[in-house]
């Protein structure tokens, strides 16, 4: 299996040689042609599976070939901590190096005023925990009408921290027709209700 099946554009493909893979992983495999095709994806997936290309690869070829002229945000990526919110955003960066994307980590921790001028400027994709989203939501900071790509990561640790009332304000916030991509390291009982109310007829892979 090589990546160049999975039906991603000449500019991700480019990018991922230069990241020296050679081969999809099986998350990588089972999701990216569903993220593509426009499905809801459910993935029950540890950290280290290589789930975060998965997700990141497919999204940027719908962005780049989608692009609008308002510069609100068209999707959102949510982390339970900085660190996983930073290196998301380093693999974004890396992966979508071709792309002209741009991208906002919004993060506690680092100058509110910084994320304001880059929110500002205009951006295509936010990579956020969920206080921080908040917050500069809370100040008028952020527009979501436009964020019809949603990635709830890690939704298992989201659970243990508390996260979910705060992830629920955020998707009450988000257009209604979208497409959703939503990963967990387990599939407890109360983890699945979150995935049934969150997510529409998804493509479940578990790896
Ligand atoms: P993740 O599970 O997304 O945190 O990824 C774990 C590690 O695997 C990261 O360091 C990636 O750079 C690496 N990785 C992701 N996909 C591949 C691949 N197809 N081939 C080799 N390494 C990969």
């Amino acid at each position: 299996m090589s990546f160049d099946t999975l039906g991603l554009s000449t500019d991700v493909l480019r990018a991922i040689s230069e990241s020296g893979y050679t081969t999809p992983t099986p998350i990588q495999e089972k999701a990216i042609p569903y993220v593509l095709m426009g499905r809801d994806v459910l993935g029950v997936a540890q950290t280290g599976t290589g789930k975060t290309a998965g997700f990141t690869l497919p999204m940027i070829d719908i962005l780049s070939s989608g692009r609008g002229r308002a510069r609100m945000p068209r999707s959102l990526i949510l982390e339970p901590t900085r660190e996983l919110a930073t290196q998301v955003a380093e693999s974004f960066n890396k992966y979508g190096k071709y792309s002209g994307l741009s991208m906002a980590l919004l993060i506690g921790g680092e100058s509110m005023r910084d994320q304001q001028l880059i929110l500002q400027r205009g951006v295509d994709v936010l990579i956020a925990t969920p206080g921080r989203l908040l917050d500069l939501f809370e100040r008028g900071q952020i527009l979501l009408a436009d964020t019809k790509l949603l990635v709830i990561d890690e939704a298992d640790r989201m659970l243990d921290m508390g996260f979910i009332p705060d992830i629920e304000r955020i998707v009450a916030m988000l257009p209604t027709i979208r497409q959703t991509l939503f990963f967990s390291a387990t599939m407890a009982p109360e983890i699945r209700k979150l995935a049934d109310k969150f997510l529409l007829n998804p493509k479940e892979i578990s790896v």
